[in-house]
């Protein structure tokens, strides 16, 4: 079974592999998969659900919600966010305005069919609210229940550093920081990490995978597999195009024989890499078919050796990105 982590410095437990339905769900695979897939999550112990009311313009909401249906609510903990646009992607629908939380975490509920969600959290910075604007809605979304826990993704240390002062005053606390992560985007740690850690905030890190990448499955040179996101034209041949590149996927290969010596597969590598750092409170996975998920949750629990770690840095040499000035929200509203 999966193991539990804490949510940052928070009471609250969650699996340290947590299932997130980003592409997938309400877009590149049918609403039957979709159902599956968190089904076996659900039998191989997964209880930590992550979605967005953007993913698919809210339908990805809509599915976990269906899927989940009859469940026992309290052995689940149900992540979503706000601030990407959303529905007719009016002037008021995107964004950390007071209006636009207040009508998000009501429209999350609706589709996810629950009373409250146990995450609620920042989908980016929105440098056109003020911060206290921001952090006085969410401080009102908990004390109504709706959210137990807030957290914020892709802040700076700055950000993240004015917001947790604001959220203290105002008698709670942010949890949790969700980054992309894994070994070829290691950003936050130079200034991320240090900041949420000090603040007792947990790091729940999307793409651990790199979107698939880091599996060995797309080789230099050539065709991706049939049904893979490099040929999703939903979106995600899009997305996964920033990694698609003949230096990264040579790198990438000389994981194969690390993983082979230590009785792993390559994304259960990629993985339990992740895993290893203790400011880690859950990797954020994406699955698009059962089967996925059956293979990568044998990750939980898997201790890396330093030899191991010092390979796999060898093995992907400079293709690794590190510069913490990537961490970043759009400057302007997206519309
Ligand atoms: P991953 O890096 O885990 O990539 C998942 C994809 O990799 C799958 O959909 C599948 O794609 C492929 N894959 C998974 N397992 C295997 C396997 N065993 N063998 C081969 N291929 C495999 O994560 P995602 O990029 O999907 O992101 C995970 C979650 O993170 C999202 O669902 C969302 O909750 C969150 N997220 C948050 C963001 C944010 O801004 N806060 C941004 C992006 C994601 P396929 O089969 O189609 O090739």
């Amino acid at each position: 079974m999966v193991a539990y982590r804490h949510l940052g410095s928070s009471g609250l437990k969650i699996t340290e592999i947590t299932y997130g339905n980003w592409l997938t769900h309400g877009s590149q695979v049918e609403a039957d998969t979709a159902v599956d897939c968190v089904h076996t999550a659900l039998d191989l112990g997964i209880t930590s659900f992550d979605t967005a009311d953007v993913y698919a313009n809210t339908v990805a909401e809509e599915v976990l919600g269906q899927a989940l249906k009859g469940q026992r609510r309290e052995s689940l903990e149900i992540f979503t966010k706000v601030y990407w646009p959303i529905g007719p992607k009016g002037p008021n629908d995107v964004g950390l305005s007071r209006k636009h939380i207040m009508e998000g975490i009501d429209g999350s509920l609706r589709r996810l069919g629950m009373d409250y969600v146990d995450l609620y959290q920042a989908h980016r910075y929105d440098y056109a609210t003020p911060l206290e604007e921001t952090m006085q809605a969410f401080a009102d979304v908990v004390r109504a229940g709706k959210a137990l826990y807030i957290g914020v993704s892709e802040w700076t240390a700055e950000q993240i550093r004015a917001g947790q002062e604001l959220a203290t005053q105002m008698g709670f606390r942010l949890v949790s920081n969700q980054p992309q992560y894994s070994a070829l985007w290691r950003i936050i740690e130079d200034k991320v990490v240090p900041t949420s850690t000090e603040l007792g905030m947990g790091q729940i890190v999307w793409s651990p995978m790199a979107e698939g990448v880091l599996s060995g499955k797309y080789l230099p040179g050539q065709q991706p597999p049939a049904g893979s996101r490099a040929t999703d034209e939903k979106g995600g041949r899009e997305m996964i195009s920033r990694w698609m590149r003949d230096d990264v996927l040579t790198a990438v290969q000389r994981l194969k024989p690390i993983a082979d010596d230590a009785g792993l597969t390559m994304p259960q590598l990629a993985i339990a890499w992740v895993l290893q750092h203790d400011f880690i409170s859950a990797a954020l996975v994406g699955a698009s078919r059962p089967e996925q998920l059956v293979e990568n949750v044998k990750a939980s629990g898997v201790q890396l050796g330093e030899d191991v770690m010092t390979a796999i840095d060898q093995a992907l040499g400079d293709v690794v990105e590190r510069d913490p000035a990537l961490t970043v929200s759009p400057e302007q509203r997206p519309a």
